[in-house]
């Protein structure tokens, strides 16, 4: 199939084209669409044909579960069951934003989509394009991130052309995603609110609502967000630096090492360091005390090192503040297991 890239003026809504993008979706086609986090990749979440599109797409692994997103609260009743007793609280805040909560699923909700778990995760979206699109299609949407499977989220329409051309059958372009980065996931039980992933809203906003909030590792085996330990990832090796006092000097170590390797690499680094790694190629993921610039650039900046080619990248870690939880959660997920830093170092150990 030949994909179509509609251009969407946030500002100025053409109609016509969100009619022709439901349409689409109702003849059980796939779109990708902005949201305030990163692009997804659209279908009717009720029709599980249209859904294991998506997966097929991406190659997205069968039992990784998709978020299904919706234009008016009223959607729940076809998607949940019941609902905790903070659930209102937390949604009067916190939608419609870059917030999923995982709900007691019906039985409307297919299978594929939640990949057999009684639990669904659902998010309203602020975006009005993703807004639009949602309510013209008349049924929920299940939408991963319009990338192929393990590539670093699309934040541009570019982005996920990149990846899915000729995949899919419309991506409306809505410019730059405001956010940058994914939701956040969190599960509420009983008054507990438990954070799955760190994303768009932040620990401390979670918990200036919600009193103190907890975080769920997810180990290798389980269900949940998070168990592949390689994901959001570049094709280059990703080397992380600790937030620390001497990180400069670190850097400027490994930089060393890779350059005698004969290695190419790329630096994505603090604003307040950049100007210190002379001849080298540098990007800047955005000022140490605001994670927001951080968060916002984070993807298009592994992409471009990928579109460069560079064999590493060498990324200062940046202090777990606000946004730079979650970025510091992409960032460690884009490095992989600790062993391949380390086979990379001592390729004979
Ligand atoms: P993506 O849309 O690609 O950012 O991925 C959606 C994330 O939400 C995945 O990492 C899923 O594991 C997570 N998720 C979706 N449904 C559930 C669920 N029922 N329980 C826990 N996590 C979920
Ligand atoms: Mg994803």
């Amino acid at each position: 199939m030949r994909t179509k890239v509609l251009e969407i003026d946030p500002l100025n809504i053409n109609i016509e084209i969100i009619k022709q993008a439901a349409e689409v979706i109702n003849n059980r086609g796939l779109v990708a669409f902005p949201t305030e986090t990163v692009y997804g990749l659209g279908a009717n979440a009720l029709d599980p044909k249209a859904v294991a599109g998506i997966f097929e797409a991406k190659k997205r692994p069968l039992d990784d579960p998709l978020i299904v997103h919706i234009s008016d609260i009223s959607d729940l009743d076809t998607l949940v069951e019941e609902v905790p007793p903070q659930f209102h609280k937390i949604v009067d805040r916190f939608w419609p934003g870059p917030l999923t909560i995982v709900l007691k699923k019906t039985d409307k909700v297919p299978d594929i989509v939640t990949t057999g778990l009684e639990t669904v995760a659902v998010r309203m979206p602020s975006n009005v394009i993703a807004k639009e699109f949602i309510k013209a299609a008349g049924c929920p949407i299940a939408a991963p991130s319009a990338n192929l499977f393990s590539r670093p989220s699309p934040t541009t329409a570019q982005h996920v052309m990149e990846d899915l051309e000729d995949k899919i059958d419309i991506v409306l372009d809505g410019g730059k995603t405001e956010v940058g980065i994914e939701s956040t996931v969190i599960e509420l039980v009983g008054e507990r609110v438990i954070v799955l992933r760190p994303g768009g809203i932040t620990l401390e906003e979670l918990s200036s609502l919600a009193g103190e909030v907890e975080i769920s590792m997810p180990g290798p085996l389980d269900n949940t967000p998070g168990k592949y330990p390689k994901h959001y990832s570049p094709k280059a090796k990703v080397v992380l630096i600790p937030d620390t006092r001497d990180q400069k000097e670190k850097t400027l170590h490994v930089i060393e090492a890779l350059g005698n390797k004969g290695k190419v690499f790329g630096i994505l680094a603090k604003q307040e360091h950049a100007a210190d790694y002379k001849n080298a190629n540098v990007k800047v993921l955005g000022p140490v005390n605001d994670s927001k610039i951080c968060a916002s650039r984070l993807f298009g900046l592994l992409r471009e090192f990928d579109s460069e080619g560079v064999d590493v990248i060498i990324s200062e870690s940046i202090p777990e503040k606000g946004l730079g939880q979650a970025v510091m959660n992409r960032l460690r997920k884009a490095a992989g297991p600790l062993e391949n830093f380390l086979n990379f170092f001592h390729p004979h150990n």
